[in-house]
């Protein structure tokens, strides 16, 4: 199985696929988004006459904000659905710009871009660094941050989103103030208030957020970036604790953790795909 990051020129890593992207003008790209990055990503290729730019949402939410140019919405259904949607497209090339806790779309995508050979640039953003005067207690998933919650009473903000509450559905001691996009598809606990509101959201309205409901420590997971980071900023002026959910492990290729990053990545792709079809110097 041919495993690639970003092509390299070595006759040996020609694969199929890679040879098909080095003629087809103008190359076909992948962006697998759902957050900011892969928006602005799609926004600053879209204007590339050499590039034609499909974005891939999952559509989780209910009013998603579409990033610019050609999108398609909902799941592939898996490895096998993504590996004919990358055929049948004609892809040359996929950029993972998902979530850093969206684990099994990267996973599709390293197997599919793998079984293919296409080239895979994966995006992944710098996580939160613990400050000195942040109060962390960190957990390595959900399930972790659940229990602890279960065991302790207190006014909780649930900032994780509205996905893996049902791993919260026995927390009976605590007082949970939940914020999500859309309503949750779970039964949420007895104790809780829902908070309807999508980021990004600012340092003023996060203190009074935590002083209004005098929240005595916070769930959050470590997603890095700056939409969310405002409630870490006032938990730390607060002093409040945080229960921070430690990222999956969700790439084993290489990954760039600025756009900057992704973009340059890309350019360095063309021209490899466009040094492919040049005739060799005599
Ligand atoms: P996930 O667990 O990795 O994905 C579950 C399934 O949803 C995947 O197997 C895939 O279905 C589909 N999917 C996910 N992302 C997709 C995309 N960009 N395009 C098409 N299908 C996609 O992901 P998740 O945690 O449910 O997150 C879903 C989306 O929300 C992601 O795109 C992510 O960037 C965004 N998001 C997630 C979080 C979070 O905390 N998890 C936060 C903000 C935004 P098939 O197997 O059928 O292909």
């Amino acid at each position: 199985m041919t495993r690639l990051c970003l092509i390299d020129t070595e006759a040996s890593r020609r694969t199929p696929a890679i040879e098909a992207a080095s003629r087809s003008a103008p190359l076909r790209v992948l962006i697998l988004g759902g957050t900011a990055e892969a928006s602005e990503i799609a926004r600053r290729l879209a204007d590339q006459s050499d590039l034609s730019v499909i974005s891939s949402l999952a559509g989780r939410v209910n009013q998603p904000k579409i990033p610019d140019g050609p999108v398609r919405i909902g799941g592939f259904g898996g490895v096998d659905g993504l590996l004919s949607f990358l055929q049948n497209e004609s892809i040359g090339a996929v950029i993972d710009a998902t979530h850093p806790f969206a684990a099994r779309i990267s996973a599709s995508a390293e197997s599919a871009c793998s079984q293919l050979g296409l080239p895979l640039i994966a995006f992944s953003r710098v996580p939160w660094a613990k400050q000195e005067a942040d109060h962390w207690h960190a957990v390595p998933d959900t399930e972790r941050a659940a229990a602890y919650v279960a065991k302790t009473a207190g006014r909780v903000f649930l900032a994780i989103g509205r996905q893996q509450l049902d791993a919260f559905a026995s927390c009976s001691k605590a007082w949970l103030l939940i914020r999500a996009i859309d309503p949750p598809d779970v039964s949420l606990p007895a104790n809780t208030k829902l908070l309807l509101e999508r980021g990004p959201f600012h340092i003023e309205h996060e203190l009074q957020l935590l002083r209004n409901h005098a929240i005595d420590y916070i769930v959050s997971k470590n997603s890095g970036g700056q939409a969310t980071y405002a409630k870490i900023e006032a938990a730390r002026l607060l002093g409040i604790p945080v229960v921070m959910v430690d990222r999956p492990q969700k790439h084993t290729v290489p990954t760039v953790d600025t756009i900057n990053g992704v973009l340059a990545n890309l350019s360095r792709l063309q021209l490899q795909l466009a040094a492919i079809q040049e005739p060799c110097a005599p």
